[in-house]
Parts: structure tokens; C-alpha cells; sequence
């Protein structure tokens, strides 16, 4: 991509992350969770968000709802589309972290390569990866939206798990086996790794 030479950065003249994060009363993390199709990602997040919101957190989730019916809405599935959209997401994600938000990301992102990407543009420091783990029998059995199905008939390509792989993330900060653990408890596994990181402490 050319660099636009009439592009005039301001970052220098904008409020600092830290200012905001007073502001809030929190330190602002990207809270990032992986896994397969019905592992239970986007339960959690909304549980997870509900609970930090009872406690004074401002968050924001991304899922693929609210970001591939907007500003993703011209992204597929290939393997170039699928980059783009977490490219995309993770610069969102960083504007969200630099306005002092709490940021609850509920993506597949099925590769190790995809998942260094958004560390790299998030900042590694500043990234929080949950492997959200449930076998695939699991997942095919819960079948929440019907994909697994699909994907079985053949009407769906690439479905990760199926017929494109997912890496098992190997140095995930939280692992939550959602075959075994409820929700409840996988909430519960998320606040006491994630509270002591975003409390901010007032000197
Ligand atoms: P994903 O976002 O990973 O595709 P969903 O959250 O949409 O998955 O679906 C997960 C399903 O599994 C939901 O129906 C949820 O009620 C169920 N489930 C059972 N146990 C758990 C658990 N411990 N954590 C999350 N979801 C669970």
C-alpha cells in the first residue's frame, strides 16, 4: 500500500491512553478468544462483559455480528478475506484500547499465523488470548447455528475444523474447557485472570 505524503498525524496532539484510562478507572486490554464454531466464544464474552459491567468496567464487545455486518460487510472466507477481517478488527480493537476501553473479541481466528498478526498490531503487552476449548464432537454436537451441518453436506467451504485447520494456540494466557466447566465458572476462571491486570491503581 502507497504512503499518502498529505496525511498529517495528530497522534502527538491527542489525549493519551493513560488519561483515558483514569478517566475510567481501568486499564484498557484487548481480550482476545479463540476457538472453533460452538465452543462457546461469544457466550462468555457477553457473560464475561455483563460481569465486568456490574463492576464499573466500560467494554465493548467485537463478534462477527456486529463487525462482518458493518464494517467488514465486503469480506468473505477466503484466506485472503480472512486476514483482511482480522486486520481490521485489530486496528478497531486498538482504537477501542486507546480510548480506555475494555475490548472482548470473540473470534475462530484458526491460525497461529492470524493470531501473531492481531498480537503484533494490538501489541503483544497489551493482548490477552483465551483459548476457548471444547472438542470438536463437542461443537458439531451443540451445532448452534446449524454450520456444522452445512459444512458436513458440503454446503459451506473452508469450515475451520472441517475442511481448514485450526492451530491449537500453544501459549494462550487462559484456557477454558468449556465441555467441562459451565459458563458460570469459565466467567469465573476470566475474572480472576483478567481483574488484577485492568484494575487501575491510583497513586
Ligand atoms: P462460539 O461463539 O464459540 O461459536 P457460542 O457461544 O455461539 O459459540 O455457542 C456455544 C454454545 O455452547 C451455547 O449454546 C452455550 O450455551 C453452550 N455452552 C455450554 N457450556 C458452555 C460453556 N462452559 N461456555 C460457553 N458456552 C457453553
Amino acid at each position: 500500500m502507497p504512503e499518502n505524503k498529505n496525511i498529517h498525524t495528530t497522534f502527538d496532539r491527542l489525549l493519551k491512553r493513560d488519561a483515558k484510562e483514569k478517566l475510567l478507572n481501568q486499564k484498557s486490554r484487548v481480550i482476545w478468544m479463540t476457538g472453533l464454531s460452538g465452543a462457546g466464544k461469544t457466550t462468555i464474552a457477553q457473560h464475561f462483559e455483563v460481569a465486568l459491567n456490574k463492576m464499573g468496567y466500560l467494554t465493548q464487545v467485537l463478534d462477527g455480528d456486529n463487525i462482518r455486518s458493518g464494517i467488514n460487510n465486503n469480506l468473505g472466507f477466503s484466506e485472503e478475506d480472512r486476514y483482511e477481517n482480522i486486520r481490521r478488527i485489530s486496528e478497531v480493537s486498538k482504537l477501542l484500547m486507546d480510548s480506555g476501553i475494555i475490548c472482548i473479541n470473540s473470534f475462530i481466528s484458526p491460525t497461529n499465523e492470524i493470531r501473531d498478526m492481531a498480537k503484533k498490531i494490538i501489541g503483544e503487552e497489551n493482548f490477552i488470548e483465551v483459548f476457548v476449548d471444547a472438542p470438536i464432537e463437542v461443537c458439531e454436537q451443540r451445532d448452534v447455528k446449524g454450520l456444522y451441518e452445512k459444512a458436513r453436506r458440503g454446503e459451506i467451504k473452508n469450515f475451520t475444523g472441517i475442511d481448514s485447520p485450526f492451530d491449537i494456540p500453544d501459549d494462550a494466557d487462559i484456557v477454558l474447557h468449556t465441555d467441562k466447566l459451565s459458563v458460570d465458572e469459565c466467567v469465573e476462571v476470566c475474572l480472576q485472570h483478567i481483574l488484577p491486570i485492568i484494575k487501575y491503581d491510583q497513586e
